[in-house]
């Protein structure tokens, strides 16, 4: 038994071919001298970190993006050299452990340095990027003064070295430009406070580089469009070439069954068959990141979408079929069935939410299936992971 067994009926399929035009497309769109830092954080918004960040790589990334040292960590132990950069707030006791694995961290205050000169890391060079805050009021430096201090005392440690300068847009995936317009203002000034610029400059994240690219400087930092998915609906007209949905979320039938009218389903029994009919049960439910709010929705089964009746449990939910069919049948939550399909977006709008939290919210429990040229490569399933 390894993690690349699954004994339930409910997987996630990640299409790596996808992740690879997506970013090959981005490379491609993207003036010559601007460099892709694949953003692969949270599991890479659920599809799998380590699987995710190879493809991006292979594709053309020179780097990778994370919200925390863990996750770089956890890069690391998947057997990734590349550059690393932590984009939150690391502890300034732990930096030892980021320059031990060549991981970059995030710079963001005063404060936070001379926190870290305090713990002094020992030799290991310590790589920073330096985080500005232009109005997303999240992490970052805004004052001239505190700059300055921070410039003159990385230049007095030559084991800490500035590799980059950034800040985050907070509207990049709005229509309305005004306070896009403004942060980048302020950005530019920003810099000017800067006589030595360091190798990388970057604002960008997928939104930006894909409506901005001229603004974006030498790096983009992608994360939601290299897999397939939207920034936001506003800009889905303005995306510079198609994108492909790596993502789809399969299950089985695993009980099929008559029930009469006026019969209930589920907890509360909410739900009342106004006719006879045929009902069919999936394993898949809230644990599993498929939300209660998700019931009377669809999902697809034998090419027709076939709705959720009933509330949806921890581990399972009912639907309503159009017929009898044999347990085992294939369910498809996201995804492709014939001519129809189901996008995250989809599922976004029924859950009155964001596509990046659909799939950020697929939990652990469910395996993930990997295919490149569509073969699968690989499995991961990190209940059945050995410690
Ligand atoms: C998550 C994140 C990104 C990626 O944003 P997308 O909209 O997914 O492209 C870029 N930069 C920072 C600082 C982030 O936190």
């Amino acid at each position: 038994m390894d993690s690349t067994h699954f004994y339930r009926d409910t997987w996630v399929e990640i299409d790596l071919d996808c992740i690879f035009e997506n970013v090959k497309n981005m490379k491609r769109f993207l003036p010559e001298q601007v460099d892709i830092m694949a953003v692969v954080k949270a599991n890479a918004y659920g599809h799998g970190d380590v699987e995710v960040a190879k493809t991006a790589l292979e594709a053309g990334a020179t780097g990778l993006a994370v919200a925390f040292i863990d996750e770089a960590i956890s890069l690391r132990h998947g057997g990734i050299n590349a550059p690393i950069l932590v984009l939150g707030a690391s502890r300034p006791t732990d930096v030892a452990i980021a320059a031990e694995h060549n991981i970059s961290l995030t710079i963001y205050s005063q404060e936070w340095l001379d926190e870290v000169l305090k713990n002094n890391h020992g030799n290991t060079p310590l790589t920073l990027h330096l985080k500005l805050d232009t109005g997303m009021g999240r992490l970052g430096i805004k004052e001239k003064g505190e700059l300055q201090t921070i410039l003159k005392t990385i230049e007095e440690n030559p084991q800490i070295q500035l590799e980059g300068v950034f800040t985050h847009f907070a509207t990049a995936d709005e229509i309305n430009t005004s306070y896009f317009d403004q942060q980048y203002q302020n950005f530019l000034q920003m810099l000017e406070w800067m006589p030595n610029k360091p190798k990388m400059i970057h604002c960008g994240n997928s939104a930006t580089g894909y409506r901005f690219p001229e603004k974006v400087f030498n790096v983009v930092r992608l994360g939601i469009g290299m897999y397939g998915m939207t920034p936001s609906l506003e800009i889905k007209d303005q995306l510079p070439y198609q994108l492909q949905q790596a993502i789809s979320i399969h299950s089985k039938l695993v009980h099929v069954k008559r029930i009469t009218k006026g019969e209930k389903i589920s907890y509360g029994a909410t739900f009342t068959a106004d006719e006879d009919m045929w009902v069919g049960t999936v394993p898949v439910g809230y644990a599993d990141g498929w939300l209660r709010k998700l019931q009377n929705t669809h999902v697809l089964i034998d090419g027709e979408l076939c709705q959720i009746i009933g509330r949806i449990c921890m581990d399972q939910f009912m639907v309503r079929l159009p017929k009898k069919l044999p347990v085992d049948t294939k369910v498809t939550l996201i995804g492709k069935q014939k001519d129809k399909f189901i996008s995250v977006d989809d599922v976004a709008n029924a859950l009155d939410t964001i596509n990046y939290e659909v799939t950020c919210s697929i939990s652990f429990r469910v395996p993930r299936i990997f295919l490149r040229n569509k073969r699968i490569i690989e499995v991961r399933n990190p209940l059945l992971r050995h410690y």
